[in-house]
């Protein structure tokens, strides 16, 4: 036998038994997001790799060691997308959607980062994002933590996450106080390994959410983010505050709080869990007000959010037991004998047609009454329709419950549909 080939390293299949699973969530997400009115917007799964070393920055995690790069044909340097932020940026700018205009929008779809792969980390993922450009004001940042909020409640996720809040003030208030910061880490250099010591060099602020608990003790006694805001930026954290107080959000200010990518600016904010292990951020998102124009839009504010897909469904099997998700199959065609093909297919068309909601499957592969019927118990189907020769000439067709809910019925082919609409719905 010729050598098999294997799935590239922490890419995943979504197997059909896993599916189901995934669309409920999935339906569920598009659902919420489509009560508060966000538009979906879809972008190329690969960019141009400046895009993101522009937007995300040089020396974050993300665009320093976790991109997947490489040239293509004409020796053009393009980059399979990490997250989705700066590809609907570009987008938005290119088609004219941000200038002077209100935007809340929402993708979905994989995104790639090579990272070690473990429980809740992978090469290929999924995220479902959502950037609303335009609106400066707080409401919007509350009105996307309610959109979140509602989704955990409907996810039955609500009681096992977290909401982390902080600001991070505007790019002034941060340069003072990343230096205020590096003198003050400057005194406990002893305490750091190599990376973090690069860090103090280049992105100082990524230190607050170090590991390393030695340092994390130091932290606790480090200048606050908090005490250098800006006056506009502690405002707008107090209305958000004040928002989320009476909207009954309940949420943690932590003021280590930073995020990994160099676009943000005052609201920062995360959900975690502890049922995850290591892997416990589910959502994370922030306003990032100067990074259209940084890649070459006219001004516009912008403010979003990204979830991580395989960690919601992750934490919904771990904690939600109350999903019933749909059968596969509802209804089972079997048909053995003399001229039983057609009227098998036609009755199973005509239940596609007259009730869409039901799975039908027909079985097509032959063999005996009694291999048909192993195939109707397999597929999960509540009832096998059956057609034999005598069903074919009479017009009829027995219906059997293989949920054992109730006898056998031999029922007219005209009377099926309702039938079988009031056994579904009984
Ligand atoms: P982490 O700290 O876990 O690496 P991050 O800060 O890099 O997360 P973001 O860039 O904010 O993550 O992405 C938003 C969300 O996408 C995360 O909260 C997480 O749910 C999900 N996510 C990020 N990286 C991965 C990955 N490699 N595999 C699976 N999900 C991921
Ligand atoms: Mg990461």
């Amino acid at each position: 036998m010729a050598k098999t080939i294997q799935a590239i390293r922490g890419m995943n299949d979504c197997l059909p038994t896993e599916t189901p699973l995934w669309q409920w969530v999935e339906t569920k997400v598009r659902s919420v997001l489509a009560s508060y009115g966000y538009a979906e917007i879809r972008m190329p799964v690969v960019e141009s790799t400046p895009l993101f070393a522009r937007a995300i920055g040089e020396v974050t995690d993300v665009v320093s060691k976790e991109m997947f790069t490489f040239d293509d044909r004409d020796n053009e340097s393009l980059t399979l997308r990490p997250e989705g932020t700066a590809g609907c940026v570009r987008a938005g700018i290119e088609h004219g959607l941000l200038y002077n205009q209100e935007q809340r929008l929402w993708y979905m779809g994989p995104m790639f980062r090579y990272e070690r792969p473990q429980k809740g980390r992978y090469r290929q993922f999924h995220q479902v994002g959502v950037e609303i450009f335009g609106i400066p004001n707080p409401e919007i940042d509350a009105e996307l933590i309610m959109l979140t909020a509602r989704l955990w409640k409907d996810l039955g996720i609500f009681e096992h996450v977290t909401l982390q809040l902080n600001s991070i003030g505007s790019l002034e208030a941060r340069q003072n106080y990343r230096t205020a910061l590096v003198t003050f880490l400057e005194q406990h250099i002893d305490l750091m390994n190599d990376e973090e010591k690069e860090r103090l060099v280049k992105n100082p602020l990524r230190i607050l959410d170090t590991k390393n608990e030695a340092l994390q003790q130091v932290l606790n006694d480090a200048p606050k983010l908090l005490d250098y805001l800006d006056e506009e930026s502690r405002q707008h954290f107090a209305q958000l505050c004040g928002l989320l107080d009476a909207v009954g959000i309940r949420y943690e200010v932590n003021p280590k709080l930073v995020r990994g990518l160099d676009y943000y600016n005052k609201t920062v904010f995360e959900w975690v869990t502890s049922a995850l292990g290591a892997q416990g951020t589910v959502c994370g998102g922030g306003r990032y007000d100067g990074l259209v124009e940084q890649l070459g839009g006219h001004a516009a504010c912008g403010v979003g959010f990204a979830m991580g897909l395989e960690r919601l469904v992750l934490l919904v099997q771990e904690v939600n037991r109350q999903i019933v998700l749909p059968r596969a199959v509802d209804i089972y065609v079997v048909y053995a004998g003399e001229n039983t093909t057609l009227p098998a297919f036609r009755l199973a068309e005509k239940l596609r047609s007259e009730l869409p909601h039901l799975r039908t499957m027909t079985h097509c592969s032959g063999g005996n009454f009694k291999k048909q019927f192993k195939r109707a118990d397999k597929s999960g189907a509540k009832f096998a329709l059956v057609i034999g020769e005598s069903e074919a000439q009479n017009q009829q067709v027995v219906v059997k419950d293989l949920l054992g809910g109730s006898e056998q019925q031999i029922v007219a082919l005209n009377e099926v549909v309702a039938y079988l609409t009031q056994a579904f719905n009984a």
